[in-house]
């Protein structure tokens, strides 16, 4: 067998050569944040995230080998999808678009699904090992799969863990989204990220609109504007509706007021592209409002199909676009929130009702007289 660490080299360069930022690898222990992830479990904070509480993808999450019996290590791997400068993706606020209200959308789902990006290259990457080391087992993750990413990252010497939970590196900032190959090979592991240069700084706490960031770098996704916008089915809590603001899709504050992410200089290589004739929604959220009112379920599945948009389905976005259209302080948008009190689904009902009161609440206006 070849020495182990020019193995381990050997493994570096095949996958960067499928596409990867960084490569590192960890050996596959129980991750050291264990009994943080159970506490966290306990208390509640992941909400309707009922998939990450299940008892095997918990046992799987604490220990690698659940996951594949064999596996010796875990060889942790990033896509970088910045530092592209903001005004160039479709995150304007309406302060900076001339008045139009445009929807803010976070800016890992700016393009293809990361998910089927990572899935083709640790694919790729899986086919390398095993034409190097025939035989070789590996089994693949993507942010879906039970194992601690940022934890393993972290050992691999990708970067630390900031205040904000994200995984952070000092030249890549923290715009990288993470995937892992589970790996039946016993290799050396890199030395994990020792430093933590948050220091005293807290822009990523105080920034939090929703207070979701809690010390000690816990964060209750419950209050998260990602949770409620991406993964939470039902209506999202009243009080933290004014709170979402534009947000129809992720929210990237506690990443933009990041230092390290001002800092971070080295653009990504491998930007996430569109497949041909895709078009991605730039129009403003009352615009787009009106496309989805037009879809049923089926051709909204068919038009997001390959994009991270795809994730709440209609209903989820429409809701999430009334909440924006109910922060417009725009009235020109109530003929629009009235047809959506039209629409089969209560969700998008109900937060129609909701952005109606507000505006109302902003101004009463007689030609906007509502038929509720
Ligand atoms: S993503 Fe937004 S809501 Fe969630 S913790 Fe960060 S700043 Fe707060
Ligand atoms: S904003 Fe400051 S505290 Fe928050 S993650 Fe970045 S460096 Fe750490």
């Amino acid at each position: 067998m070849a020495d182990p660490i020019e193995l381990k080299e050997t493994i570096r360069m095949a996958g960067y050569a499928c596409g990867f930022d960084q490569i590192g690898f960890a050996a596959a222990v129980p991750a050291p944040h264990t009994t943080e992830y159970q506490e966290w479990l306990n208390l509640g904070y992941h909400g309707d995230m009922a998939y990450m509480a299940r008892k095997d993808a918990v046992r799987r999450r604490l220990d690698p080998t659940e996951a594949l019996p064999e596996c010796r290590t875990i060889i942790v791997t990033s896509i970088a999808f910045g530092p592209t400068p903001i005004s160039e993706l479709n995150t304007a606020n309406p302060k900076s678009s001339g008045g139009r209200r445009l929807p803010i959308i976070a800016r890992y789902a700016m393009g293809r699904d990361y998910h089927d990006v990572f899935e083709e290259r640790l694919d790729c990457f899986a086919v390398e090992i095993e034409t190097r080391v025939p035989g070789v087992r590996t089994k693949r993750y993507v942010d879906y799969g039970p194992v601690l990413e940022r934890d393993y990252a972290q050992q691999a010497g990708l970067g630390w863990i900031g205040k904000n939970t994200m995984l952070i590196n000092p030249q890549l900032g923290s715009h990288v989204m993470l995937g892992e190959l589970l790996i039946d090979l016993e290799l050396p592991p890199d030395d994990p990220f020792i430093p933590d240069h948050c220091g005293t700084c807290d822009r990523c706490v105080v920034a939090c609109p929703t207070d979701a960031i809690l010390p000690n770098r816990v964060l209750d996704a419950r209050l998260c504007i990602s949770y409620l916008t991406i993964e939470l089915k039902g209506p999202i809590p009243e009080k933290l509706r004014p709170a979402v603001g534009q947000r129809v899709f992720g929210c990237d504050i506690c990443q933009e007021v990041c230092p390290w992410n001002n800092k971070a200089a080295t653009p990504s290589a491998w930007p996430f592209s569109l497949e041909p004739g895709q078009v991605f929604p730039v129009s403003e959220i009352s615009t787009w409002s009106e496309e989805l009112l037009a879809l049923d379920d089926e051709s909204f599945r068919k038009r997001y199909k390959g994009t991270a948009l795809a994730r709440p389905g209609r209903d989820g976005l429409l809701r999430n676009l009334a909440v924006g259209l109910g922060n417009s302080e725009d009235k020109a948008v109530l003929p629009l929130l009235n047809r959506m009190l039209e629409d089969p689904s209560e969700l998008i009902r109900e937060h129609a009702r909701w952005a109606i009161r507000q505006l109302r609440e902003t101004e009463e206006s007689p030609e906007n007289t509502l038929h509720e």
